[in-house]
């Protein structure tokens, strides 16, 4: 499980750290998993990878993208870097050793995919056919028209936990980025958008744009890491790290609870029901 900024940064500094490497073999499924899901038998992944040499990478939602020759590696969990003679962790989903001795590996976390398919076909993953036919909300494409499109008659049923967080709406939006979101827009996370008024839906598109920027431009939160294991630059307001500590607009005391398959973080002096 990863979300948008982190997916961002690592699949940049995968770019930069180990594009032009040559893989000298890859395992899958070493340490089987219940929710881990791999693109048909892991045990092929060798075959398919050895003697590829590392192209670009990217961020499709919450995926990092590598392309491995005419493979394309997705993974929807954290990617670590492992420099020449580093210790390598001893469970992973995936680990791909390159010839230089280097090597990266992935672990699930809650859940995680580890696909590996051809270029330019399909993964199979039904939530990755999604994320392609809709724009990221890094990019310019999510304008505030197209924010305007996701509220319909079903989304204005919705929470605004949910509305954020369910049905891919926001492609790599997921339960740990919403807490700061809604927190900048002032909107508890049980609210529903059909009750929110017209500045309340401005100030959410404003903190969707402008929050996952932030993040990501700070090499992502507090709470995760990096490809070479060194935590995100961007400070959590509403995270496990603040729960129980003032919030810095108003003082009042950050609340934890569950909702929805997850906690929600929030402030009841900003963000009212
Ligand atoms: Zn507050």
């Amino acid at each position: 499980m990863i979300e948008l900024p982190e997916a961002t940064v690592i699949a940049r500094q995968i770019a930069t750290t180990l594009t032009g490497k040559r893989i000298a073999s890859a395992v899958a499924n070493q340490s089987p998993h219940k929710f881990a899901w791999y693109t048909g038998d892991p045990a092929e992944y060798n075959q398919r990878l050895a003697g590829k040499t590392i192209g670009t990478a990217c961020a499709l939602a919450g995926s990092i993208e590598v392309e491995a020759g005419d493979m394309l590696v997705s993974v929807s969990a954290p990617i670590r870097y492992h420099a020449q003679g580093a210790k390598r962790p001893q469970k992973h989903q995936l680990l791909i050793t390159f010839e230089d001795g280097t090597a990266m590996s992935s672990s699930a976390q809650m859940w995680g995919g580890f696909l590996c398919f051809p270029i330019g076909e399909r993964s199979g993953s039904p939530d990755r056919d999604i994320a392609l036919q809709r724009p990221s909300p890094l990019t310019d494409a999510f304008d505030r028209a197209y924010f305007q499109t996701l509220l319909d008659a079903d989304t204005l049923k919705l929470s605004a936990k949910a509305f954020l967080a369910t049905e891919q709406r926001f492609p790599g939006l997921g339960n740990g980025v919403l807490q700061d979101i809604l927190w900048t827009a002032r909107i508890h996370p049980k609210r529903k958008t059909a009750d929110l008024p017209a500045a309340s839906i401005d100030a959410l598109f404003a903190a969707v744009k402008g929050v996952l920027a932030d993040m990501t431009a700070k090499g992502g939160r507090d709470t995760e890491r990096d490809l070479f294991g060194n935590p995100g630059g961007y400070t959590t307001i509403l995270s496990r790290n603040t729960v129980g500590t003032p919030c810095p607009a108003c003082g009042a005391v950050i609340r934890k609870e569950p909702y929805l398959g997850g906690a929600i973080y929030y402030c009841p002096g900003c963000q009212p029901i």
